[in-house]
């Protein structure tokens, strides 16, 4: 009798998806990513029990068509590249046509959703990798997509969820990370039928970060601008007043997708090094604009981790950065915001 033997194709799912779906926040990071990729201009996320029994996601984007709808989820289906070559220039936040397949492999997914062209809809149900309906429907356009009961078919990973009320935190931290990287979408977020955040969409920096962060925060920052041959960064960085005892606040954003960098927090704490104690972080708001050429995203399935080529002039023009927008804080007056 042989011993090796090629997993079904469910199961194969269910593994590969976890490398995607690890909890609810990365389930709304992923169909928030689409709807951006789909030009949205307003973004609504809805949770129940912090996303574990219900995620409901709304974009007025370019939507599915009929024809698109089950392709969208198979494993490796995507309309971002076509080839491996696309990859290097690749300006989208999705490519690797996972996320659907995923999310659908460990929950109950209802999507609705029309094209700008078509004139009727399409309503399609799929829980556990498996069809269950696909019917013509009226519906605005745009896509809404509904994921209940993330891993009701994979246990052991439930197991693993955290309480509701932390699984709601990580998600609402991350929609204001999404929020602050696309001032020119309007996003609400609504928790338990509450709504917990509502941008105005209307791409004024200051007014996104005065919408997610309050008046306190808004009041208390300063421009920073650094221009290199290779990349530029713009954005806010705060007054060591507003100081924190964790990095929630640091947020960094490269082309618009918003990542994590070891480089880019060491620099942020050598910048801050004489203004802050240790253990105390400050607010930042960078915006970096590189070359696709010159950093790898497809690090990680999560596409969090970028790579960039050059990591010490990245790292050197931060530090300069920094030190340039504080030394400037004593001179700026008070800003006042109603
Ligand atoms: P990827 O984003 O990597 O392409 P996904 O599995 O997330 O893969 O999505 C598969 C495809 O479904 C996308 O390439 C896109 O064409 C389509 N799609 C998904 N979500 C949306 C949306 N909200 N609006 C329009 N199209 C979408
Ligand atoms: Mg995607």
């Amino acid at each position: 009798m042989p011993e090796i033997k090629i997993l079904d194709q469910s199961t194969i799912n269910k593994i590969a998806a976890g490398e995607v779906v690890e909890r609810p926040s990365s389930v709304v990071k992923e169909l928030v990513e689409n709807s951006i990729d789909a030009n949205a201009s307003a973004v609504t996320v809805e949770i129940k029990e912090g996303g574990i029994s219900f995620i409901r996601i709304t974009d007025n984007g370019k939507g599915i068509s009929k024809e698109d709808i089950q392709t969208a989820f198979i494993r490796h289906s995507t309309s971002k590249i076509k080839s491996i070559e696309d990859l290097v220039t690749v300006s989208s936040l999705g490519f690797r046509g996972e996320a659907l397949a995923s999310i659908a492999a460990v929950s109950q997914v209802e999507v609705i959703t029309k094209t700008y062209d078509d004139i009727t809809g399409v309503r399609y149900v799929i829980e556990g990798g498996k069809e269950i309906s696909k019917e013509e429907i009226g519906c605005p356009e745009g896509t809404t997509i509904i994921v209940n009961n993330i891993f009701f078919n994979t246990p052991a990973r439930r197991k693993f969820l955290k309480k509701p009320a932390t699984e709601g935190a990580y998600v609402s931290e991350l929609i204001n990370k999404l929020a602050l990287g696309n001032m020119h979408i309007s996003f609400k977020f609504i928790y338990n039928n509450t709504i917990k955040l509502h941008t105005s969409g209307n791409n004024v920096l200051k007014d996104c970060i005065f919408n997610i962060y309050g008046k306190e925060i808004a009041k208390n920052i300063v421009p920073i601008e650094i221009k290199e041959d290779d990349f530029e960064i713009k954005g806010y960085i705060g007054k060591p007043s507003i100081s924190r005892a964790n990095r929630n606040y640091e947020n960094y954003y490269i082309n618009g997708r918003y990542i994590k960098s070891k480089i880019i927090m060491k620099a942020i704490e050598e910048g801050y090094k004489t203004k802050l104690t240790v253990h105390r972080y400050p607010f930042t708001a960078f915006y970096i604009k590189i070359n696709p050429e010159l950093i790898d995203v497809n690090v990680h399935p999560t596409k969090m981790e970028v790579r960039f080529h050059n990591e010490s002039i990245m790292y050197s023009s931060f530090i300069k950065g920094i030190n340039e927008s504080l030394r400037k804080i004593d001179l700026i007056p008070e800003v006042t915001i109603d």
